[in-house]
């Protein structure tokens, strides 16, 4: 364990030669010492006067080394988006160090010890923070949900250009420290910003990872279980493409117990549906700008569904998840743009697609979806 429980707000500095720069933390996880420096422990702290510590009187101390953490995730961005996902992550005691890192320091330092004070009741112990992107090292994961957020009645596609100029630093800096890490893209609009990353990344495709439709698919779910009764977990059915406006639900394969709905109703989700299942996928769509206008932004539930795909690739489960990925090539899309499709998450990231049969109608939609987002993105200087 390391040294102390005292929430120590000490801040890294961004410079090359701050000697002990150190991180807000229980017992926080500074640079390493140079090899052959006398590493902190409990028998080094000595008092001026001479006499023992408590804590050396307490405990006999076996090693000095630290531990390193191996499936430590860092968060960047401490508003309500990343603080859902470090509570959710949290909560199922994902990792073993988890950091969170952000621009407003009062915010950061506010947010870390009311997390902190918490640690009593999560199997989690190591939380820390700072601005110094030093503390992300090593990462196996990082979530990036930092940035300008959605304002009311803003599309996603507005918030682009201002995201990107956030971005090529924030990225360069992540990457600077965990080069090998996985990262999972938030950020709206959150497709773009998952080509922009992998862009700036210069990692492997596999590796960048947008939250992309897993949001609006699990939005999708709960709305046809209310519809039926049924819990949401029981309803399969996929949004895929754009997360947002042009998104696409699979009506073709709705589907509870292997019971195609399209098969009891050739009409689902059409104009001539009696049942109006349409307003379902209308609803999915309005949910985010519903929510922005009532509480002010959406937070639980992207939280929740980002650290289920978190969990895909710590524990290298290779479930599959509606994410956002490179597609060019599939359906007949040309760009380089990223779109959720159905991906097998694992501790490798992405490692395969699955090739979900849509109906014509469907891949038009997901061509368009392409489109849209490319038009946005040709734009862009990267
Ligand atoms: P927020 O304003 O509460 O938090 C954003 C945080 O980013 C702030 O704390 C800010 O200080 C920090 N930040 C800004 N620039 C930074 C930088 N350069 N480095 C580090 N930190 C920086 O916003 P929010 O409600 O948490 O939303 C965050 C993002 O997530 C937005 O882009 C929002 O649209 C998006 N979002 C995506 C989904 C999805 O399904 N993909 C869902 C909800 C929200």
């Amino acid at each position: 364990m390391a040294t102390g429980w005292a929430v120590g707000a000490g801040w890294a500095g961004r410079r090359a030669g701050a000697a002990r720069a150190r991180f807000l933390g229980l017992g926080a996880p500074g640079p390493r010492p140079p090899a052959g420096a006398p590493l902190r422990g409990p028998s080094s702290v000595t008092p001026a006067s001479g006499m023992a510590t408590i804590k050396a009187e307490l405990m006999k101390n076996l090693t000095s080394t630290e531990p390193i953490p191996t499936n430590k995730i860092s968060i960047v961005g401490a508003g309500s988006v990343g603080m859902a996902c470090a509570v959710s992550v949290l909560l199922r005691g994902l990792s073993d160090q988890l950091v969170l890192v952000d621009v407003a320091e009062d915010r950061l330092k506010g947010e870390t010890m009311d997390l902190q004070h918490g640690t009593s009741f999560a199997k989690m112990p190591h939380i820390v923070a700072s601005k110094d992107y030093r503390v992300t090292e090593n990462s196996s994961l990082v979530v990036v949900t930092a940035g300008v957020r959605q304002e009311k009645g803003e599309t996603r596609l507005n918030l682009v250009q201002r995201n990107v100029v956030i971005f090529r630093q924030m990225i360069a800096d992540i990457m600077a420290y965990s080069p090998k890490c996985k990262l999972i893209v938030v950020s709206n609009p959150v497709d773009i910003l998952t080509y922009v990353t992998w862009k700036l990344s210069g990692l492997p495709k596999g590796q960048v990872i947008g939250s992309g439709c897993n949001l609006d698919t699990a939005r999708f779910r709960f709305l046809i279980g209310q519809k039926l009764g049924i819990h949401p977990d029981s309803c399969h059915g996929w949004v895929l493409g754009e997360h947002g406006d042009s998104s696409v639900p699979v009506w073709s394969g709705v589907n509870v117990a292997g019971v195609l709905l399209r098969d009891l109703n050739p009409d689902l989700a059409t104009d001539r549906d009696p049942e109006h299942w349409k307003h379902v996928h209308k609803d999915v769509i309005a949910s985010a700008y519903q929510i922005i206008k009532m509480k002010g932004y959406t937070s639980w539930a992207i939280g929740l569904s980002v650290v289920d795909l978190a969990e895909s690739i710590l524990k290298n489960l290779r479930r599959v998840h509606p994410v956002s990925t490179i597609v060019k090539g599939l359906y007949g899309i040309k760009e380089e743009v990223a779109l959720s499709v159905p991906c097998v998450l694992g501790g490798n990231g992405i490692t395969d697609l699955i090739k979900v049969r849509l109906t014509p109608e469907e891949e038009a939609q997901l061509k368009k979806s392409a489109e849209t987002l490319w038009g946005i993105q040709k734009t862009l200087k990267v």
